[in-house]
């Protein structure tokens, strides 16, 4: 499927030059991308030109290119977690080019009331979800907006930095302010994929006492490496019996499901102690079972959590700066090995994300 690139840096037409780049494109639902040779894009005023350094995949890339979840318009450029350097800087532009960049995906209309209170995660009309609805990261250079930049500190590499803007800013969201996390509070966590590794990193930082629940080892293993206390394989032992257990206070304060199968949300409510907070964070666009009368009589607080917001972006890199989380990325893909990387995604098992360097 990997097609071979020979590196095209412009185009003569005439006497003038137009630079091109590459880019992995979308054309058609369930097809491969197709890497093409495309005019780079000039910054206007408020826009500066990224070069790509790092785009992680996830699987809403995943249910994006077969449309089964979420159908993105056609043809698209795919990748919104953009790590990378200022190339160009439009007009009115506080960066330079050479500034390290995080290139935030989400950008609300900036009228509504939910982007007037900084919740541009919930605007009904957001100008963009890059790389949902708009050209993404896959590519060799990327026009982002100024205004959703997220400086990346020197200590981070770029591919960490990719993968935090949606994995890391979702956990922040999630343990900070939906579940608001108290130090010494226990918090299971289903999933140990890249937003459940960030979810786990969080509620460490924060002074939690984690249990985390994945059937895959080396998942498990990350989870404990990055500071849970307690990492539990749901093949080989009853998960909630097993968080009961090891809460020993008749659940856990907070259990944040990443996964969102049929049977995880159940399950979740379950890990929860009386009064115990559940958030759910992972989906899957199928129905799941919830037991109405237990979550009745224990009064749990559930509450869903989706995205984050530019001011969870600027938290995660923060942190990142800190050493307080890091990127989880178990490999690296050139560009046009891409549709190479997006195979290995589906097929399971990845420690963390996968990230394409342009
Ligand atoms: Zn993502
Ligand atoms: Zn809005």
């Amino acid at each position: 499927m990997a097609s071979d690139v020979t590196p095209v840096t412009s185009v003569t037409s005439g006497t003038s030059v137009t630079p091109v780049m590459s880019a992995a494109v979308l054309r058609a639902l369930g097809k491969p991308l197709e890497t093409e040779v495309r005019p780079r894009p000039v910054p206007g005023p408020g826009q500066v030109l990224i070069r790509v350094r790092a785009a992680g995949l996830c699987h809403t890339d995943l249910h994006l290119t077969d449309g089964s979840a979420v159908t993105p318009p056609l043809p698209i450029v795919l990748g919104h977690e953009i790590a990378g350097e200022v190339a160009e800087a439009g007009e009115g532009t506080a960066v330079r080019p050479g500034d390290r960049v995080l290139a935030y995906y989400y950008e609300g209309c900036g009228r509504c009331g939910w982007c007037a209170e900084g919740s541009e995660n919930l605007c009904p009309s957001p100008a963009a979800k890059v790389g949902f609805d708009s050209d993404g990261g896959l590519s060799e250079y990327h026009l982002a907006s100024a205004r959703r930049l997220v400086p990346i500190a020197d200590s981070v590499a770029f591919a960490e930095a990719a993968v935090l803007g949606c994995s890391g800013t979702t956990a922040v969201r999630a343990i900070r302010c939906v579940a608001r996390v108290a130090p010494a509070e226990t918090v299971a966590v289903i999933g140990a994929g890249g937003v459940g590794l960030a979810v786990v990193q969080v509620a460490v930082a924060d002074g939690a006492r984690v249990i985390t629940v994945d059937p895959h080892g080396p998942s498990r293993e990350q989870a404990l490496r990055y500071g849970a206390d307690t990492a539990l394989d749901p093949a080989a032992t009853d998960p909630v019996a097993a968080v009961r257990a090891a809460t020993g206070a008749g659940g856990c304060d907070v259990v944040v499901d990443t996964v969102g199968s049929e049977h995880t949300p159940g399950q979740a409510v379950r890990m929860a102690r009386t009064r115990g907070r559940v958030v759910l964070v992972g989906y899957t666009g199928r129905p799941a079972a919830l037991d109405v009368l237990d979550i009745v009589v224990r009064e749990t607080e559930i509450r869903g959590s989706v995205g984050a917001t530019l001011a969870d972006a600027h938290t995660v890199m923060e942190m990142a700066a800190s050493g307080l989380i890091r990127g989880c990325v178990e490999a690296e893909y050139p560009l046009e090995r891409v549709n190479e990387a997006l195979a290995r995604l589906a097929e399971g098992g990845v420690t963390g994300r996968l990230v394409v360097t342009p």
